[in-house]
């Protein structure tokens, strides 16, 4: 998880809070600490969004850290609160909690805002274990928070071939088993879900009592379509794990973790990630 490929720039945006829109629309906004993302999955399709395809350069190898985030987010949190209910997603379009942030602290400053002046909620969506370090910020937003660790599988091969630069699934659930055991609301995210094995529920039980599943069709916003023209399926077929590619394959890992969580605990795509 080296930091050393990515071209670093420092930004100053004018404005930080986007308009809930689409898969997000039950958000009234998001909320992205950073642009570009050096985890850089195979199968991210931020890489085909307006953000990067005008940036000129490959999908995880620049990174915009963006400056004076804390005091932007003071200021557009307390003008939107004045007119309604203000629910966050972190992020839509980049990881908060990517290398960058152990030194930077980004998003750290923005929960310090968000701790002072809560808004309604907070949805907080990574796959990596440095979220871990903000439980103290998490547990002063109580209920008001739930953090989302994306876990794709449990195999190790599997995640190196779809997603290397990502961390480790024994950091990710090592982060929810501490998070829930500091009574932060967690969330358990199967997405998008990649080939992954028997034992899979059985591995996330004891560490988040609440799981989603999403896949490409259902959760990349087109149907699968701008999946479709990342070219992953191919990956799928290198593996010969064409049965994992497709609008059912989220099924076998339903089934699966029916077997240790009750329909109240499992939510499928956008469900699992509503306010
Ligand atoms: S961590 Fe998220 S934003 Fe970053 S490359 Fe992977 S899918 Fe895209």
């Amino acid at each position: 998880m080296g930091t050393d490929r990515i071209e670093y720039r420092h930004t100053a945006p004018k404005s930080l809070l986007n308009r809930g829109t689409g898969f997000l629309s039950g958000y009234s906004h998001s909320l992205n600490p950073y642009a570009g993302c050096a985890f850089g999955c195979s199968y991210c399709y931020v890489r085909r969004m307006p953000v990067a395809a005008f940036r000129g350069a490959e999908w995880g190898a620049w990174v915009d850290v963006k400056r004076e985030a804390a005091a932007l987010l003071r200021k557009e949190l307390r003008r939107e609160k004045a007119k309604g209910p203000v629910t966050l997603f972190m992020s839509s379009s980049t990881d908060p909690y990517q290398p960058i942030e152990y030194k930077e602290e980004i998003t750290r400053s923005l929960l310090e805002v968000m701790a002072e002046d809560p808004p309604d909620f907070l949805f907080v969506q990574t796959r990596s274990p440095l979220v871990r370090r903000d439980a103290d910020l998490f547990a002063r937003l109580g209920r008001k928070v739930r953090v989302s660790v994306t876990v794709e599988t449990d195999l190790e091969d599997i995640r190196k071939r779809f997603s290397p630069a990502a961390p480790p699934i024994p950091a990710r659930l090592k982060a929810l088993k501490e998070l829930s055991a500091a009574g932060i609301p967690v969330q358990a995210t199967i997405a998008p879900i990649l080939p992954s094995s028997e034992r899979f529920p059985e591995l996330l039980k004891p560490v988040a009592n609440r799981v989603c599943i999403d896949d490409y069709f259902m959760g990349d916003g087109s149907g699968g379509r701008r999946t479709r023209s990342l070219g992953i399926e191919a990956i799928y077929r290198e593996l010969g794990l064409e049965q994992w590619y497709g609008p059912d394959a989220y099924r076998i890992v339903y089934e699966r973790m029916r077997r240790v969580y009750s329909e109240e605990q499992l939510f499928v795509s956008r469900d699992g990630f509503e306010p």
